[in-house]
């Protein structure tokens, strides 16, 4: 890709009505542009590394058997008033509009009660269950806080994945096994060693529900680490209580900010009950379904890279993540740059090329702010001996390669 096709310019200064850091870098590389606070659109480079977060969130899904769907964000009123959620003494974020022919249609904050009154459709016997089905959609939220940028947008995209099982039992063991799925997203998202399995309050079945807590400073919550048992209580159900029956040690655990990257909850009953969701057991009886639901938000953890990977320079994309693995800058040596470009592509490897009429300060700046993993130059002196620099943008290191060997190099090096 040529950067001087980018229509996304870059921006040398901070955008002057954000605070935080996570907006103001990716404002800055052109990777999203505000709209107002808390609702942002993603611009191609942006896009590019949502759209690899989310693959890899759905890799994970389809690995655990869950089904995808895509539910709508237009919500009627009735199923909501079922479960004593439409009104807002009871949810306080709903955008709610008047439709032109009478009623109201809401915008979905989350969706347990569409996805049970589609599952009370279609569930009828235990032979149908267990059964889970996500979606990857754009929630709606009347936040009264949006200054930490997409972290917490008042339009932003949720994975939502619902589980449906005979038995509690059952939800017990599947909870574990989306639990290693998250971990697996974790690890593929660099972020493992700084997410924490927490315990937190608001469980509707359950004691507690459970949090993904990514340890930064930006955080908006608290909470307290077990570095070794590698988890987490957080500071709302932080009771002496809670600490002896997870056989925490109170003296070992550390006070950290944090922000929530997941969570999980065991739904029970709550759900299926007020919406007619139920199945007829092996013996014959009628029972309720007993429901999960876990959520993840891909544009949160986009903001949570963009916060704890960057440096005063810029962004710094994992591989896995990265819009693309290559920024392709030349000095004055653009015939040369633009082969290896071509190259690049036909063997069906991405890279940007910065072909810009901008001096070399400048490309080299903008290769910092963007945080492509690779800067590979081109340069005079280097060609003379036939070599390719190549400098890792997280650890600065820099290697030099002979230029016919830049696919076989990017071949080896780039697999995630
Ligand atoms: P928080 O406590 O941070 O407000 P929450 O408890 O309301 O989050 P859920 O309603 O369970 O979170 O949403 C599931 C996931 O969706 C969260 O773990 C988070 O990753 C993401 N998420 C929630 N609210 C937002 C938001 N306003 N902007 C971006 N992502 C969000
Ligand atoms: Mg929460």
């Amino acid at each position: 890709m040529l950067q001087s096709k980018l229509f996304a310019k870059t921006r040398r200064e901070d955008p002057k009505d954000e605070v935080a850091k996570n907006a103001k870098l990716l404002i800055r590389a052109g990777f999203i542009h505000k709209e107002s606070a808390g609702v942002y659109a993603f611009l191609p480079l942006g896009l590019k590394t949502l759209n690899k977060i989310c693959q890899i969130i759905r890799e994970e899904m389809n690995t655990l058997g869950a089904q995808e769907v895509q539910l709508t964000a237009l919500q009627a009123p009735e199923l909501w008033q079922k479960t004593d959620r439409w009104s807002d003494d009871k949810v306080d974020n709903w955008f709610k509009t008047e439709l032109k022919s009478g009623g109201e249609l809401g915008l979905g904050f989350t969706h347990e009660e569409p996805f049970a009154a589609i599952m009370s459709e279609n569930v009828s016997s235990y032979k149908d269950l267990p059964l889970a089905v996500y979606q990857i959609q754009t929630k709606f939220r009347n936040e009264l806080r949006a200054k930490s940028g997409i972290i917490r947008g008042r339009e932003f995209l949720m994975k939502d994945l619902y589980s449906f099982h005979t038995n509690e039992k059952d939800l017990d063991e599947y909870h574990l096994k989306v639990r290693q799925a998250y971990e697996n997203i974790f690890q593929r998202l660099g972020i493992a060693d700084r997410t924490f399995f927490t315990f937190a309050s608001g469980g509707v079945f359950s004691e507690f529900s459970y949090e993904f807590q990514t340890l930064a400073e930006a955080g908006e919550d608290l909470i307290y680490v077990d570095q070794e048992q590698k988890i987490a209580v957080n500071k709302e159900v932080y009771t002496t209580e809670v600490l002896a029956k997870q056989n925490l040690d109170k003296t070992k655990l550390k006070e950290c900010q944090s922000i929530e990257v997941g969570n999980i909850f065991k739904l029970g009953t709550r759900f299926s009950e007020a919406l007619g969701l139920d199945f007829v057991t092996e013996s014959g009886e009628r029972q309720p379904v007993v429901m999960g639901s876990y959520g993840l938000g891909p544009s949160r953890l986009m903001g949570v890279l963009a916060e704890i990977l960057s440096d005063d320079k810029g962004l710094i994309w994992p591989l896995a993540v990265a819009p693309m693995a290559l920024h392709l800058i030349s000095l004055d040596q653009d015939e040369v740059a633009l082969r290896l470009l071509t190259d690049l592509e036909s063997a069906g490897i991405e890279a940007l090329f910065d072909d810009r009429a901008v001096s070399a300060g400048e490309k080299f700046a903008d290769a910092d702010l963007l945080g492509l993993p690779y800067r590979v130059v081109v340069s005079a002196k280097n060609l003379a001996t036939n070599q390719l620099e190549i400098k890792n943008r997280q650890s600065g290191a820099v290697e030099f390669i002979p230029v016919l060997e830049l696919v076989a190099w990017a071949e080896k090096n780039l697999r995630p």
